[in-house]
């Protein structure tokens, strides 16, 4: 069975071409037709005689995912993907175009297991994890669909990426490289619901590395109620990892704020936020609910524009950095899982 060359990083590939009796500038080469000239198939490779590409793809396959969906929002380019893998399952990512950069929002999972209720993935349940190779290729794919360079990688797609730890990191490390996607740590981030070890070990491997946790309450209570992960790992522990992530680090945690209608948008729950976070220095992202359909015993409504502007004042008085997050492709399948679960179903 052919190896997937996503899967590998530099060194291993430099171990694996030895192996064929291939120098280390051949795989600078491959690198850079796959990654830079976007060439998926070795027999375009023309730098490299016909013989080195005939071995490698006896040997490697260069799995770019297959294409099945891809809305394009009319108001700000956004752009949702829907990919299949190589055993037929699918997954989503995101490219979000911003005045400066292209931001990629990326799977680690297929399905997920956190089952938070206001998110369409988590509803669809758990598959797997993803390979390394079927994070790597997202971007790569992505790139080559849109014809853009993508400048900030954000692990927000389908899945909690910390629950797929050494895959997650394996394929940071390979987007990092210089011969591959050359991308700065500093301008990855990696979302979470807040697995504390996993905070903390992140901290230690790649501290250049960002993090957002997703808190979406300001206590354990109403937590439970919509990120069940919570019953496990609970509010304080996860703001005290995060102060410890913060610590070690030196990075600002930016904490993601989900608002549902009468839920969590009270001026009280602002001021427990508040609380929760003081001395921190942390960021916090308010983000008015994306109602999904089918949630049950919980009604998700969009919180009224003064209910939002009420929670950002409480903050904003507390000291809390923060904003508002602007919407972007709203008139597509843009939340996370939507697109698969219209597809799948
Ligand atoms: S919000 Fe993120 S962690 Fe929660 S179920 Fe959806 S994909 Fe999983």
């Amino acid at each position: 069975m052919k190896k997937d060359i996503f899967d590998f990083d530099y060194n291993e590939l430099v171990n694996e071409f030895s192996k064929l009796g291939l120098e280390k500038y051949r795989v600078d080469q491959v690198l850079d037709w796959i990654f830079q000239k976007k060439v998926f198939n070795f027999d375009g490779m023309t730098n490299l005689s016909k013989e080195n590409r005939t071995v490698l793809d006896e040997r490697f396959s260069i799995s770019i995912p297959s294409l099945l969906d891809m809305q394009v929002s009319n108001i700000d380019k956004t752009t949702k993907f829907l990919w299949r893998l190589e055993d037929g399952n699918t997954i989503e990512s995101v490219l979000l175009f911003h005045p400066d950069r292209v931001t990629a929002c990326i799977s680690s999972q297929v399905g997920c297991p956190a089952k938070c209720v206001f998110c369409a993935t988590g509803q669809s349940g758990f598959v797997r994890d993803l390979k390394a190779g079927e994070i790597v290729s997202q971007v790569v794919a992505m790139e080559a669909q849109r014809r853009v360079n993508i400048g900030n990688i954000v692990y927000m797609g389908m899945g909690e990426p910390l629950l797929n730890y050494e895959e997650v990191l394996k394929s940071i490390r390979i987007l990092h490289n210089e011969k591959t996607k050359n991308m700065s740590m500093r301008r990855i981030s990696v979302s979470t619901v807040g697995i504390p070890e996993k905070i903390i070990q992140l901290a230690d491997d790649l501290p250049e590395v960002k993090l957002a946790i997703s808190l979406h309450a300001p206590n354990n209570y109403k937590r439970d109620m919509i990120v069940p992960m919570n019953r496990k790992y609970s509010v304080e522990e996860i703001v005290y990892a995060a102060k410890e992530y913060q610590k070690r680090t030196k990075n600002r945690v930016t904490f993601e704020y989900i608002l549902i209608r009468e839920f969590n948008d009270s001026r009280d729950d602002a001021e427990k936020l508040a609380d929760l976070l003081k001395g921190m220095g942390a960021y916090v992202n308010l983000i008015p609910v994306n109602p999904v359909d089918n949630v049950e015993n919980l009604k998700l409504e969009r919180p009224h524009y003064w209910a939002v502007d009420r929670f950002k004042e409480v903050l904003d008085k507390r000291n809390i950095e923060n904003e508002i997050r602007k919407e972007k492709g709203t008139d597509i399948d843009a939340a996370c899982g939507q697109l698969r679960r219209r597809n799948v179903k």
